[in-house]
C-alpha cells in the first residue's frame, strides 16, 4: 500500500508540472527530494548550442540523482529552424523554443540560461559561426553565465576538436565553453562584470561523446577509454515511480515545434563523459569527487548541516508538517550566511519546502491576463493554511506603491480572499522579450541591462510579497502575480499578468510587392487591450511612395476587439526596397507595437511585442502565365508570394491527379520536400511528365538528400543525383554561368545584383551529378570550398521544361527579395515567348 502510495505521488508530480503554467504542488516525496537537494551543494552545468541539443538523461541524472543544481547553456534559442506546429518563423520561433526549454527544465529539474548569440541558419563550420556571432560577447556571456551560475562541473554536448563534422554553432559552443574554463578566475577579464558577479573556477569539464563522434559502435567500443567516465543514466526512482530515462523523454518532448515528441524509455543505459579539463576523480562513481558539496562548502554552512541531514534522515512522509520548526531554524541561519550567492540559492529552495510543508497557497491572480498604463487591475489574493501551524498574514504588496495591511490569523484550511487595485503607472514598460526589445543583427540579439543577460525569460510584471510570521518567525514569501481563469474545454488555466499599450497595431501582409505602378490597399489591423479606445492610426512610409490617406481615426468599444483599417499606396515608378510602419495615437502617447500571441498547451502563452513595420518592394517585373499549380510540401510561402506579384495559385491535391488534370496551369510547383513528405506523389509523376511534354513547365524546389531522398525516376524525366551540398552564406559570390540560355534572360534580365540582399542562404541539397539533358545555370560555393553547379538545371522535355531548384526560394520571396522573385517568374515564363502559349485557365 505504501508503495502504492509513493507510485501514485509520482505520476501526480509529473502531470501537475507538465502543466504549463500552474503553480508547482508538492507531495511529500515531492518535500523529501527538494530536502535532499537543499542539502547539496554543488552544481553541474551543460552546455550546447541549440534547444534539442542538450541530452535530457545527463540533466535528469545530474538534477534527479545526483541532487546536483543543474542547468542548460543554449547558447541560442534555436531562432533558425523549423517549426513543425504553427507559423513561428526566427525570433518569434526562438520565444516558442525558449519556452519548449524550460519545459523540458521543469520536467527535468534544470534551470535554463541562453547567451545573446542567434541561430542565424546552418554553419559549417566554428570559423563562420565566430565570425557572424560577435565572438568576444557571446564568450563574456558564457563566462557571465558561468560566473553566475559557478558550476563544479561542466559537460559539453560537442567536441572541440573535430571543427567541420558537425553544425558550426555546435563545435563553436564546445569552444567557448573550453576556453571560458580557463578565463572565469581571473578577476582582470571582462572585470567589467565583477559589479554584478563574482569570478568562479568549475573543477572539471567534460565532453558528453557517443558511439556517433566515432562513426560507428564499433569505433566506439575500440576507442582508448582511459580518460572517460561511464554513468549509468537508466536509474529507477522509485520515489516518484520513473527511470531516469523515462523523465528525460518527457522532458525532450516538449521540443515540439522540432518534432521531438518520443517513446519513453527504462532500464540500465551508459553514458560516456570525456575529460577535457581539470583532472578525473578518485572515485569514478562520483562526478563530484574532491568537491565539497556538504553546507560545510559554505562557511557558518556547519550548523545548518546539522539540523538539515537530520530532518531529511528523520524525513516523515505521513506529516512533514512536523519539521516546520527545523526547517524554521534552518531559514534563520541561512539568512545570516555572509555568502551572497548560498544564501540567496538555498533561502529561495527552503521558502518552497516551508509553504509545501504547512500546505500554504498564496496567490495573486489578476481578473485580466494584462493591464495597461494607467490602467487598474484587479488582484484576488487567496491565502491558504493546510496545516496546525500558528500562521499570521500581516501584510501583501505588490509593486511599490500598493501595500494592504491585514494582520489575520490563518486558520487551517479556512481560506482568505482579499480584492486588491493594482494601479498600472501612467509611464509604465510594457512587458517585454528583452532580447527583443532593440534592434537586433543576424547573428547577435541586444541586450544592454547586464542583469539580464544569460536570463530565459524577462522578470515578470509584477510581484506579490507575503509577509507572515510562521510561529514567532518572521517571513517574507513572493509569488508573481498570475492570471488564472478557465475554459470549458481545458479547465483551470494559468497565465503571465503582463503589461500591454493600449492598442497594437498589425500590418496584414509582412512584404507588399507592388509589380507594377498601380495602387494597393495596405490594411492595418488595430486590436484594442482597454475598453473604449478612441485615437488615431498613422502610416509611416518611405521617400517617393504617397499614401491617399495617411491618417485615420480609430473608435474601438471593447478591450481584445480589432479594426482594420485600409489605405490607398502608390508605389514609386521606381525599383525600390524599403519599411513602412505605424504610429497610433492614444490619449497623447505615441504606440508603435505589435502584439503576436504564441498560444500552445505545452508553454505559457507568450505576448510578443514588436516594431509593427511591413517590407514594401517595388519591382518592375516582367511575366508569363497566369495559373500556376503548387503542390504543397512540408509547407512555404511561395504560393501568397507568386500571388503578390499577380499569379492565381491554385492549390494541388496529388491524389486528383489524373491525365490531363494540369494542362490547364501555364506551370506547376512543387513546395520544399515535396517528394520528402507525400508518399503518393511519385505515383503521379508520369502524369506530371506527360504535361510538360505537352508543353508545361514542372519546377520542382528542393528535397532533402539522405535517408529519405526520393528516387530520380520519380522525380526527374532524366538521371539526376540529390546530395547534401547546400551554400550557406547568403552573401556568397554567384556566377551565371549559362549567360546566353533563355532562363536568365527571359522575360527579366538576370544581373549579379539580383543575388544581393538574399536572406539566410543561398540553398541547399543541390543536385551533384545530372544527365547532359540538364544546362546548370548558376555556380556558386562558400568559403573555401569548391563550386557547386547544382543550385538551378533545367532541361527541355517534349514541348515544356523540368526544372530542378535547391535555391532557398522558400526563405527569399516572404521576405521579399527582388533577384529571388525575377528568377522565379523566368521560371515560371520560359517558353513562353509566343503569346498564344499563354493559355487560359478551364474547368
Ligand atoms: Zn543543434
Amino acid at each position: 500500500m505504501r508503495y502504492f502510495l509513493v507510485w501514485c505521488a509520482g505520476i501526480i508530480l509529473f502531470t501537475t508540472s507538465l502543466q504549463a503554467q500552474s503553480p508547482k504542488k508538492y507531495t511529500p516525496s515531492d518535500i523529501y527530494q527538494a530536502v535532499q537537494k537543499l542539502n547539496f551543494l554543488g552544481s553541474a552545468l551543460y552546455v550546447a548550442a541549440h534547444p534539442d541539443d542538450e541530452n535530457t538523461r545527463l540533466i535528469s541524472y545530474f538534477s534527479n540523482e545526483v541532487k546536483a543544481r543543474t542547468a542548460y547553456l543554449s547558447l541560442t534559442r534555436g531562432d533558425g529552424g523549423q517549426n513543425l506546429i504553427g507559423p513561428e518563423l526566427q525570433e518569434l520561433l526562438g520565444v516558442l523554443r525558449t519556452q519548449e526549454l524550460l519545459a523540458a527544465r521543469r520536467v527535468d529539474g534544470g534551470e535554463q540560461f541562453f547567451t545573446r548569440a542567434n541561430d542565424f541558419g546552418f554553419s559549417k563550420n566554428p570559423d563562420e559561426t565566430l565570425s557572424i556571432w560577435d565572438k568576444e560577447k557571446v564568450l563574456a556571456d558564457v563566462v557571465r553565465i558561468i560566473r553566475d551560475f559557478k558550476p563544479d562541473i561542466i559537460v559539453n554536448r560537442f567536441d572541440h576538436r573535430t571543427s567541420g563534422t558537425t553544425h558550426g554553432h555546435h563545435t563553436a559552443s564546445a569552444l567557448l565553453s573550453v576556453e571560458a574554463f580557463d578565463i572565469t578566475a581571473n578577476p582582470s577579464v571582462y572585470s567589467e562584470q565583477l559589479k554584478n558577479t563574482s569570478v568562479w573556477q568549475p573543477k572539471r569539464l567534460f565532453f558528453n561523446t557517443s558511439w556517433w563522434f566515432y562513426g560507428s559502435r564499433e569505433n566506439f567500443e575500440k576507442a582508448d577509454k582511459s580518460n572517460m567516465l561511464k554513468v549509468d543514466t537508466g536509474v529507477f526512482y522509485p520515489m516518484i515511480g520513473l527511470s531516469n530515462n523515462e523523465i528525460a523523454a518527457l522532458a525532450s518532448s516538449q521540443h515540439r515545434c522540432q518534432g521531438f515528441g518520443r517513446l519513453n524509455t527504462r532500464g540500465s543505459q551508459e553514458e560516456y563523459i570525456e575529460l577535457v579539463k581539470g583532472d578525473l576523480p578518485a572515485d569514478p562513481d562520483n562526478l563530484f569527487d574532491g568537491i565539497d558539496t556538504s553546507w560545510s562548502r559554505v562557511e557558518g554552512g556547519k550548523e545548518i548541516g546539522e539540523v538539515l541531514y537530520a530532518l531529511e534522515k528523520n524525513f516523515s512522509f505521513n506529516d512533514p508538517t512536523v519539521h516546520l520548526n527545523d526547517l524554521l531554524k534552518a531559514h534563520k541561519l541561512i539568512k545570516e550566511l555572509e555568502d551572497d550567492h548560498w544564501r540567496r540559492l538555498k533561502l529561495k529552495e527552503l521558502e518552497s519546502i516551508i509553504s509545501a510543508v504547512t500546505g500554504l497557497y498564496l496567490e495573486a491572480s489578476s481578473d485580466n491576463a494584462s493591464a495597461y498604463p494607467g490602467n487598474t487591475a484587479n488582484i484576488s489574493i487567496e491565502a491558504l493554511n493546510r496545516s496546525n501551524a500558528e500562521i499570521v498574514l500581516h501584510s501583501v504588496s505588490i509593486g511599490t506603491g500598493l501595500k494592504r495591511n491585514l494582520n489575520k490569523p490563518l486558520l487551517n484550511n479556512k481560506k482568505m480572499n482579499e480584492k486588491l487595485e493594482l494601479q498600472i503607472p501612467e509611464d509604465s514598460s510594457y512587458s517585454s522579450h528583452y532580447w527583443l526589445s532593440q534592434p537586433w543583427s543576424v547573428g547577435m540579439y541586444t541586450v544592454d541591462d547586464p542583469e539580464l543577460i544569460g536570463k530565459p525569460e524577462s522578470p515578470v510584471a509584477y510581484t506579490a510579497e507575503f509577509h507572515l510570521s510562521i510561529g514567532n518567525y518572521d517571513i517574507k514569501l513572493q509569488r508573481p502575480v498570475v492570471h488564472r481563469y478557465s475554459r470549458p474545454d481545458k479547465g483551470e488555466l494559468y497565465q503571465p499578468f503582463i503589461i500591454l499599450p493600449k492598442a497594437t497595431a498589425s500590418f496584414s501582409e509582412k512584404v507588399m510587392v507592388f509589380a507594377s505602378g498601380d495602387a494597393k490597399d495596405v490594411a492595418l489591423t488595430i486590436t484594442a487591450h482597454k475598453d473604449s479606445l478612441a485615437g488615431e492610426v498613422q502610416l509611416k512610409y518611405p521617400e517617393g511612395w504617397q499614401v491617399e490617406n495617411e491618417i485615420q481615426k480609430i473608435e474601438i468599444a471593447k478591450r481584445g476587439d480589432q479594426k482594420t483599417v485600409v489605405f490607398r499606396v502608390i508605389p514609386p515608378a521606381n525599383e525600390d526596397d524599403n519599411y513602412f510602419s505605424s504610429v497610433l495615437r492614444v490619449n497623447g502617447r505615441e504606440i508603435s507595437k505589435e502584439l503576436v500571441t504564441i498560444a500552445y498547451d505545452h508553454i505559457p502563452t507568450q505576448s510578443v511585442l514588436l516594431e509593427s513595420k511591413a517590407k514594401a518592394v517595388r519591382l518592375n517585373i516582367d511575366k508569363y502565365g497566369e495559373h500556376i499549380g503548387y503542390i504543397v510540401g512540408a509547407g512555404d510561402k511561395v504560393p501568397e508570394s507568386l500571388e503578390q506579384i499577380g499569379y492565381r495559385v491554385h492549390l494541388i491535391d496529388p491524389a486528383d491527379i489524373e491525365a490531363g488534370s494540369l494542362d490547364k496551369y501555364d506551370a506547376v510547383v512543387t513546395g520544399i520536400r515535396a517528394y520528402n513528405v507525400l508518399d503518393n506523389l511519385k505515383f503521379k509523376q508520369r502524369f506530371l511528365f506527360d504535361y510538360v511534354q505537352s508543353g508545361g513547365n514542372l519546377i520542382l524546389q528542393y528535397n532533402t538528400a539522405g535517408r529519405w531522398a526520393p528516387q530520380y525516376k520519380d522525380i526527374a524525366p532524366y538521371p539526376l543525383t540529390l546530395s547534401r551540398d547546400r551554400v550557406t552564406n547568403e552573401n556568397s559570390e554567384v556566377d551565371i554561368i549559362a549567360a546566353n540560355h533563355p532562363l536568365v534572360n527571359f522575360p527579366n534580365t538576370i544581373t549579379a545584383e539580383d543575388f544581393d540582399g538574399w536572406v539566410t542562404e543561398r540553398g541547399l541539397y543541390f543536385p551533384k551529378e545530372w544527365d547532359p539533358a540538364f544546362t546548370p545555370i548558376l555556380s556558386m560555393k562558400d568559403q573555401g570550398e569548391s563550386p557547386t553547379e547544382g543550385s538551378l538545371l533545367v532541361a527541355p522535355y517534349g514541348k515544356g521544361y523540368y526544372i530542378y531548384t535547391g535555391l532557398s526560394f522558400f526563405r527569399e520571396l516572404p521576405a521579399g527579395v527582388p533577384g529571388a522573385y525575377k528568377i522565379f517568374a523566368n521560371m515560371l515564363s520560359i517558353g513562353k515567348a509566343d503569346p498564344e502559349n499563354k493559355s487560359e485557365i478551364k474547368g
